[in-house]
């Protein structure tokens, strides 16, 4: 399928369903924010789980933390965003749009909106980030910004999380949370917007064993997103040149997607030396080296940071997943989200609406609820209809209750992806769905 032609149809699939809906849309919508609605809340929920999960539960090395979204102002000058984070503005001199200078449509120096030649004058430089005012008093000594990653709230709680869960070195710290950038040019749907998440993590190593680290968490990495069902012919690295390196960057590399708009960076691997923190203690004044109790060796450790846009795996996983096929003479749109992304484990139907099929059918449904599968519903319309609904919300399991469940108890399960159909017991529906999600 054409790239536009995939993203028309997935902002349109991802609106009637409940995944996505453009922010403040009564007034008009709020440019580039999105909000995510009853499914896309809970797929955005099991990626984060996921990743948490991998993360920091199943390992013994990395801690978790929720830092504040709002940090002391001087994080920001330590960190280099308040000189540094700027991207190359420039305006049309006839429509007055701006455009970020480095974009491959504005370099002959045509607007790419209104046509006009040599529209534009020197690019100015821009700071992305937010800034507003805590207290009262706005005033320069009262500015504030929001966050554009969550990774310094993750530096400037080094050693409180080294101390306190009595790590040694190398360890990790990991978190999920929103962050802000103020994009000239935000665009292709959840892909670049001013409001998103992030998951990143930051890997504390001894300098000299950085580069071993980081060839560890660029190849795991990778398999995760595997592990996730994510096609591999979509999937690659990149590796920043001299020139799109970072400042405080000493290697880099971009796991990127082959979206519908061309290969992109959803997650970046990083190995930031011990820049951040060296420049944290120099703008706090304090210590922030790490003493190995072995040795007594004092130094500041090398980070290794896995930085992964949330929202733009939820872009990669719906473009990866949506399929549009041919059953029985019939279209049908699918999302193939492995099951455990999946926001509804299974959907109940009974086939008709009396025999007291539709008791049997909400006391199965209720059960699943009560063992925490999140389950849905439906009694209306013939029982195509209700497997197409499901398909669009990538359901991978539809259990009809029929004639033969009142005889022996059993009911239909129909596959979303093989469409293959078995009986399995009723009273078994709850144990059969949690095997095949593997919990
Ligand atoms: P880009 O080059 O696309 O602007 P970046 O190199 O600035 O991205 P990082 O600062 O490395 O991105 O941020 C890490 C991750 O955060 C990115 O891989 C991406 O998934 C996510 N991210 C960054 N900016 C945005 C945004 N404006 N909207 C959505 N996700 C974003």
């Amino acid at each position: 399928m054409a790239g536009p032609d995939l993203m028309d149809k997935l902002v349109s699939l991802t609106k009637r369903r409940g995944f996505i809906f453009q922010s403040s849309e009564i007034y008009g919508g709020t440019g580039s924010v999105w909000d995510y609605g009853p499914l896309g809340v809970e797929l955005k929920r099991n990626i984060k789980d996921i990743w948490w999960s991998a993360m920091v539960h199943q390992r013994d090395d990395i801690e978790g933390l929720d830092a504040a979204i709002l940090m002391h102002p001087r994080t920001w000058e330590a960190s280099g965003h308040v000189e540094g984070f700027t991207d190359p503005l420039v305006e049309c001199s006839s429509c007055h749009r701006r455009f970020r200078a480095d974009l491959a449509e504005v370099a002959g120096g045509q607007c790419p909106t209104c046509g006009t030649r040599n529209a534009f004058g020197e690019p100015r430089m821009f700071n992305l980030m937010f800034r507003t005012f805590m207290g009262p008093v706005e005033d320069a000594a009262s500015t504030i910004y929001l966050r554009p990653e969550t990774a310094q709230g993750e530096y400037v709680n080094f050693l409180n999380v080294q101390t306190a869960a009595r790590q040694k070195v190398p360890f990790g710290i990991a978190q999920i949370g929103k962050a802000f950038r103020n994009e000239i040019t935000p665009g292709n749907f959840i892909f670049r917007t001013r409001e998103f998440e992030q998951a990143e993590m930051q890997f504390f190593v001894k300098p000299g064993t950085d580069e071993e680290w980081f060839e560890r968490w660029k190849a795991e990495r990778m398999a995760w997103h595997e592990s996730l069902g994510i096609r591999k012919e979509n999937l690659r690295f990149h590796e920043h040149t001299k020139d799109e390196l970072a400042h405080y960057a000493k290697k880099a590399f971009d796991i990127e997607y082959q979206f519908p708009f061309g290969w992109k960076e959803f997650e970046g691997i990083h190995n930031r030396t011990d820049f951040d923190l060296r420049r944290h203690q120099e703008y706090s004044g304090k210590r922030l080296e790490y003493i190995d109790p072995g040795t007594n060796e004092r130094f500041i450790p090398f980070v290794i940071e896995t930085s992964m846009g949330v929202d733009r795996l939820l872009l990669v996983l719906l473009a990866d997943s949506y399929r549009e096929e041919q059953v029985e003479g019939e279209e049908r749109v699918v999302l193939a989200l492995a099951p455990r992304l999946a926001p509804i484990k299974a959907a109940v139907f009974p086939l008709v609406k009396k025999d007291g099929l539709p008791e049997i059918a909400a006391k199965l449904h209720e059960g699943l609820r009560r063992a925490a599968l999140p389950s849905f519903y439906d009694e209306a319309g013939s029982i195509g209809r209700r497997y197409r609904r499901q398909d669009e919300a990538g359901t991978p399991w539809c259990l009809t209750v029929d004639g033969q469940t009142n005889e022996d108890g059993t009911v239909t399960v129909r596959d979303r992806d093989s469409l293959e159909q078995t009986r399995i017991p009723a009273d078994r529906a709850a144990d059969w769905i949690r095997e095949r999600l593997g919990r």
